[in-house]
């Protein structure tokens, strides 16, 4: 095995592994390497969020312009991919309810945003509480937002995938390796794995997730930017509610500028339902229990005390609403008394399985408030993608693209090709179809 790459990714989620399928697309003889702490790709996030593949209406065309583009292209795009490849993707609609009449503004703004970021008249409309019962007649609502083209899919299935399309391209996929120091030399990084290896990078991809914020400021990079960590949690419901709707339930959030979601009922693809997520604060991107949680309290809390997350965590509304998710975490009931609002069949006591949880990592800025779309810093020798948050898997396929695109145009990481056909797409057919709507 070579230990000189000219690109390094770190990251094997759903965004490390698209961006390695775009550059070695593009580039044949460049090499090009994932490091991925874990034994595969998509173990964090990637593989364990909710496998909604999103229609953009929940997203502000101008606070969340790339999420919003890369969500409307990357439905197609996952929809072609799966369908050629025998993956998992149906499309089982979403719908989005408003339990009083407050909520029915906010309906209407989604439905403005789902238009101006691409959906059209047959893929989302409004409803009233009558006219969703003759669709969902086990829905309780004021009123309902109908969106038609979301679908779910496993995100875990589609990353192996693209990991093998990749693989098949030449990219090397190190696993089991943990970065754990990055060091700058004239011409090239020296990138150390799990406190011994060593391998050297002409340039690097930071696509580290939750932990892409600690490996940028190791880097001298975004250093006025901090993270806070939330925690998905899921209960599985039991068979005899699978076919309760035709499809998901999701109710109107009350604070959009917190990462605070009411929980979802949830179609996945395999037929089965969940409840979830909410999201609970942790101390550690891979804070899926206490044990961990409590080793990574004091440092997580001295790290967010010296950043602009200390003006996150002071602020009043979001601790009552961090309270309000500690509990719902607690207290089945409670968690589940959020989604019985809307579906009042639906029995607790009947609930007893939990799912998979699942780790967001959200970037505050300096002020104390979330970032809402996702951040590109370029570094010396490195570019790096930070608050890579939901609808991340949805948008990855396009996403990626557009780095790869950028990486090129502005010089950082020249491509050997600028066109060439990655699978089923031409790469300059997805470069327009994202400038398109600039
Ligand atoms: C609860 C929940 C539900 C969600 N639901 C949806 C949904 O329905 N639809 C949707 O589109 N999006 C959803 N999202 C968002 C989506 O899952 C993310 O945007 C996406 O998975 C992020 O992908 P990623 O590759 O950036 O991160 P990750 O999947 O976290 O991958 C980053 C990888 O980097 C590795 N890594 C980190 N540091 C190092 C290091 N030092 N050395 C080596 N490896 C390292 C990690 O091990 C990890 O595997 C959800 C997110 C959550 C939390």
């Amino acid at each position: 095995m070579t230990n000189s790459f000219d690109a390094v990714i770190i990251g094997g989620g759903i965004l490390g592994t698209s961006i390695s399928y775009f550059l070695s697309c593009l580039n044949d003889s460049k090499k090009i390497a994932v490091i991925e702490q874990a034994q595969n790709v998509a173990f964090h996030t990637s593989g364990r969020n909710t496998g909604k593949v999103h229609a953009p209406y929940l997203y502000n065309p101008e606070r969340k312009k790339l999420f919003a583009k890369s969500a409307f292209h990357g439905y197609e795009m996952w929809e072609t991919y799966a369908g050629l490849k025998k993956l998992p993707f149906k499309r089982d609609g979403v719908v989005e309810v408003s339990v009083d009449e407050k909520g029915i503004n906010v309906l209407e703004k989604h439905l403005k945003w789902g238009k101006e970021n691409g959906l059209d008249e047959r893929d989302i409309e409004l409803l009233n509480g009558e006219e969703i019962k003759k669709i969902e007649p086990e829905i309780e609502c004021e009123s309902a937002l109908c969106v038609y083209r979301d679908a779910s899919t496993d995100y875990a299935i589609l990353a192996k995938s693209i990991m093998n399309d990749s693989q098949n391209n030449g990219t090397e996929f190190l696993f089991n390796s943990k970065v754990t120091k990055i060091k700058k030399e004239k011409n090239r990084l020296t990138v150390t794995l799990n406190d011994k290896d060593e391998i050297f990078a002409k340039f690097l991809i930071n696509a580290a997730g939750g932990e892409s914020i600690d490996i940028a400021h190791d880097m001298g990079v975004a250093e006025k930017l901090a993270d806070v960590h939330f925690r998905g949690e899921y209960w599985k419901a039991p068979k005899e509610y699978n076919n309760i709707t035709k499809s998901s339930v999701y109710s109107v959030p009350e604070f959009p500028e917190y990462p605070f979601l009411d929980p979802h009922w949830i179609l996945r693809a395999d037929g089965s339902c969940e409840i979830g997520p909410n999201a609970v604060p942790v101390f550690s991107p891979y804070g899926y229990d206490t044990a961990k949680n409590i080793r990574e309290f004091i440092p997580k809390m001295l790290e967010m005390l010296g950043s602009g997350a200390r003006k996150a965590i002071f602020d009043r509304r979001f601790q009552e609403l961090a309270i309000s998710e500690m509990q719902s975490s607690m207290s089945k009931a409670r968690m589940i008394g959020r989604v019985k609002k809307f579906l009042p069949k639906i029995d607790p006591d009947k609930i007893t399985e939990k799912g998979t949880a699942g780790i967001r990592s959200s970037v505050i800025n300096e002020e104390g408030k979330f970032v809402p779309d996702a951040v590109l810093e370029k570094g010396e020798m490195s570019f790096h993608i930070l608050n890579y948050n939901s609808p991340g898997a949805t948008g990855a396929l396009p996403f990626s693209a557009h780095i790869v695109n950028h990486l090129d145009k502005t010089g950082l990481f020249a491509n050997e090709r600028q066109d060439a056909k990655c699978g089923p797409w031409k790469f300059a057919e997805i470069i327009e179809k994202i400038q398109s709507r600039d």
